[in-house]
């Protein structure tokens, strides 16, 4: 028989549900495993970063709610589902730091703001070590053989991975704008983003080239 790659979320409501975990919390998980589209370890921490950082934060219910992550892969889309903190709304910021981490905070008008970070901890992952050595991309973790392990192991330990920390959080500030008009591609943009006139795709190297039809 074939080792089975991933869990359904079938399989991880169970693992949670034997956990204790609440309705609500078990929610959060088949909302974001729908949105990714599948069970990815890095979204499922996500889910329990996101759960520790909003009852760190203790924000009052309704209020907007921002975030950084500190990683492209996964974990923006824990913040996404749960914290409804997204890209296309303007409350998440995502840095390729390269950093299992993430900060949330308040709204603010004040130039800084205290915000919880909360981040896998290097120093507590050895508890687990299937979890250590998918981590840390050892060659030794084979995820056709250890991909249902990981999972188990991931969710049993939730919390027992992470740190948190207060930070202060330097909020962006709304800069101004007008439209104009890029002097090379004559197309509109907003004109902090014009560099002598001139828009950022013209002044680098285009992530598109035209077709001739
Ligand atoms: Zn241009």
């Amino acid at each position: 028989m074939q080792p089975r790659l991933n869990h359904t979320p079938d399989d991880i409501e169970a693992r949670l549900i034997a956990k204790g975990s609440d309705p609500e919390f078990i929610d959060d998980f088949r909302r974001c495993i729908d949105f990714h589209t599948f069970a990815a370890p890095g979204l499922l921490i996500g889910v329990f970063m996101v759960d520790y950082a909003l009852e760190l934060l203790n924000p009052p219910a309704g209020e907007k709610i921002y975030a950084v992550c500190e990683t492209t892969r996964c974990l923006p889309d824990a913040l996404q589902v749960i914290a409804s903190c997204t890209i296309g709304n303007g409350r998440l910021r995502v840095f390729p730091i390269g950093k299992f981490a993430i900060t949330m905070n308040r709204q603010a008008e004040t130039p800084q703001i205290d915000g919880i970070r909360v981040f896998v901890d290097g120093e507590k992952i050895g508890k687990y070590p299937t979890f250590a050595l998918w981590y840390t991309k050892d060659p030794l973790f084979d995820p056709r053989t250890r991909g249902t392990a990981l999972i188990d192991e991931l969710i049993d330990a939730g919390r027992d991975i992470l740190s948190y920390e207060w930070v202060r959080v330097k909020v962006p500030r709304k800069e101004p704008w007008r439209s104009a008009v890029c002097t090379i591609c004559s197309e509109m943009v907003p004109d902090n983003l014009l560099v002598d006139g001139v828009c950022a795709d013209c002044r680098a190297q285009s992530y598109f080239e035209k077709t001739a039809y």
